[in-house]
Formats: structure tokens, sequence, C-alpha cells
């Protein structure tokens, strides 16, 4: 092949990988896993959780499934996801597995962790039937269960050996998953009491350097305390842009802000799917959406002069909440 002819077939190769990379439907940027590296998506499924991890092997787990009706499957595929290693399902409210059905007849799951606390609800007792039904490995790993997947480990931080409380938040599966010298805070919606016994079980394991704010940036879910423990330069907060229950509370927004020159923020109401990419040294940060009004307090939200993060909201959410 002459210089001019290779030239033209690199050109035409540059243009499909392009292609290839953006979504045509949507007009929206895919930033595609990248071999070698681990590829971490908080993926924007409105009021829930669910984060997409792509193993430097190109395998994938999956924490948290968002809601009934989040577009969770439509999001996996899209990212090129064909079958998942490891499902891990952090506790049995809706926000967290609504969608894990679809998920479990859409991909092959070779393996589901559970907290182990049962929930009464339709939403949970169809999981665990089509888990079973479809012959995945179950499990409900307890703090200090380790596991490897190629060179990217996971560790059970929590729940610890017996539930602390009849809290579904509190028995949220912690997570830290380490990739060479960067490690990753994977939290559910564990609530202060958690934090608490896990600070006290070995507060060194919390170290993290991008930690997912628990509960959603609910005031019961991070504090001083909690970011003094992680210490991390980034934080992901997930939660849908106007949910009624006002998540992130002002409180966590104006901890991050008082800390912006250490802690980089991103918030999928504001950015949508949140990409963090590691090479096991660094880590790059990119998002849907640009925060075009910022990502902190507006001066009438920090005034006060509106109505605020729902102290309502969030007694409902710490009985029953999501
Ligand atoms: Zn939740």
């Amino acid at each position: 092949m002459n210089k001019k002819s290779r030239g033209f077939l690199i050109a035409v190769l540059a243009v499909i990988v392009l292609a290839l990379s953006s979504c045509s439907s949507c007009g929206r940027r895919v930033t595609p896993p990248q071999a070698g590296k681990l590829t971490i998506r908080f993926l924007d499924v409105g009021q829930g959780d669910s984060e997409l991890i792509q193993l430097p092997n190109g395998h994938a787990i999956l924490i948290d499934s968002g809601d009934r009706g989040a577009p969770t499957v439509g999001l996996l595929r899209r990212y090129g996801v064909g079958a998942v290693d490891l499902v891990v399902a952090t506790h049995p409210h809706s926000d967290h597995i609504g969608e894990m059905r679809d998920v479990l007849r859409e991909f092959r799951v070779a393996e589901f962790w559970d907290s182990g606390f049962v929930n009464s609800t339709r939403t949970y007792t169809d999981m665990l039937q089509e888990i079973k039904a479809r012959g995945v490995l179950l499990q409900s790993p307890k703090r200090g269960v380790t596991r490897t997947f190629g060179d990217v480990s996971l560790e059970v931080l929590n729940p610890g050996p017996a539930f602390i409380d009849d809290s579904p938040n509190n028995a949220s599966l912690v997570v830290l998953m380490t990739y060479g010298a960067k490690r990753f805070l994977f939290t559910g919606d564990a609530e202060l009491d958690a934090w608490s016994e896990m600070v006290t079980a070995d507060a060194g394991k919390l170290r993290a350097d991008l930690l997912k704010a628990a509960h959603h940036g609910s005031s019961n879910g991070s504090s001083a305390d909690i970011l003094d423990a992680v210490r991390p330069s980034i934080v992901t907060i997930s939660c849908a842009a106007g949910n009624d229950y006002h998540y992130p509370h002002p409180r966590v927004v104006r901890l991050l802000d008082q800390r912006r020159n250490a802690i980089a923020l991103y918030r999928t109401d504001i950015e949508g799917t949140i990409t963090a990419v590691c090479d096991g040294n660094t880590i790059e940060m990119s998002s849907e959406k640009q925060a075009a009004g910022g990502l902190y307090l507006t001066g009438d939200q920090a005034a006060g002069n509106v109505p605020d993060a729902g102290r309502k909201g969030e007694r409902r959410s710490s009985r029953r909440s999501r």
C-alpha cells in the first residue's frame, strides 16, 4: 500500500471510530471503554443509583440498576456491555434494584451480590426469583470479603457480621475498588450509623480517591467526618434533577463547596452520566453535559430563600427511604 492510500485508509478509520463513539440518536458523545483502563460510569438513571464498571480486560461489573423504568438496559447496551461478571445490589430499595429483573433478563450475569437484608416488596422478590430461575450464583458477602477481577480488586466494607439496625440503607453493601494506585468507594445509601461502624472497624480502609456520595447526597449519608476519613479528590452525587427528596441536601453541597480546592464535584442531576477513566495512576473525569448554572448552591439557596432540601423529604427518607 502506498503512502497516499495508507493516509486515506487512516482517515476513513478515524471517521468510523468517531462515528461509533457518538450516539447518533441522541447526539451525545459516548466515551468508549479504553483497553487497559478502568472505566466507571455513574449512569444518569434519574432518581436512583447505577454504576457501570468496565474493567481493563473488557469485562463488566454493575452496581445497582436504578428504579423501575430507568433506562439502564439501554445504557448498558449503548456502552457496549455484553455480559456482566458481577452485579451488586447494594440494598433492596427500588431506586437501586428496580431494573434488576430486566438486567438479568437481557444480559448474562455470572454472579450476584445482595446485601442479604430481606425486603418483602414485589420488586425484591421478583429480583430473587429471576436470579434463581437463571441459575446465577447469589452471595451476600460481609465486611472483609475480597475478590479480584484481573487487575482490579474489590473489598466489602459494609455490612459487618450483623446488621446494625432495621434500616435497609445501613445494610448497604459498601465496596472499595482498587486499581493500581487509585481507590474508588461505592457506598449505596449507607447512613451515618453505618459510616461510624466502618470507621470503628478500620478507618484506613475508607481512604479513597473517588467517593460516590452515599444516599444521593442526603445529609444522613455525608458529613465532615466522613470526608475527613475518605479524603477524596473526586465526589460524585447520583440523583434526579428536581427530585422529591430535594437531594442533594444543601448542607452537603455547602460542605463540598467549602472543600472545592481539594474535591472536584460531579452531579448526575446536572451533568448527566459521569465517566471516570483510570489508568492506575490518574483518573480522568468527563460528563455528558456542561454544568451551566454551576454545581454548588445559588445565592438564593445559600441564603435560604428557596425551599430547603428537604427536611420533610429526609425525615421521610430516613424511615422508608430510598
Ligand atoms: Zn437510594
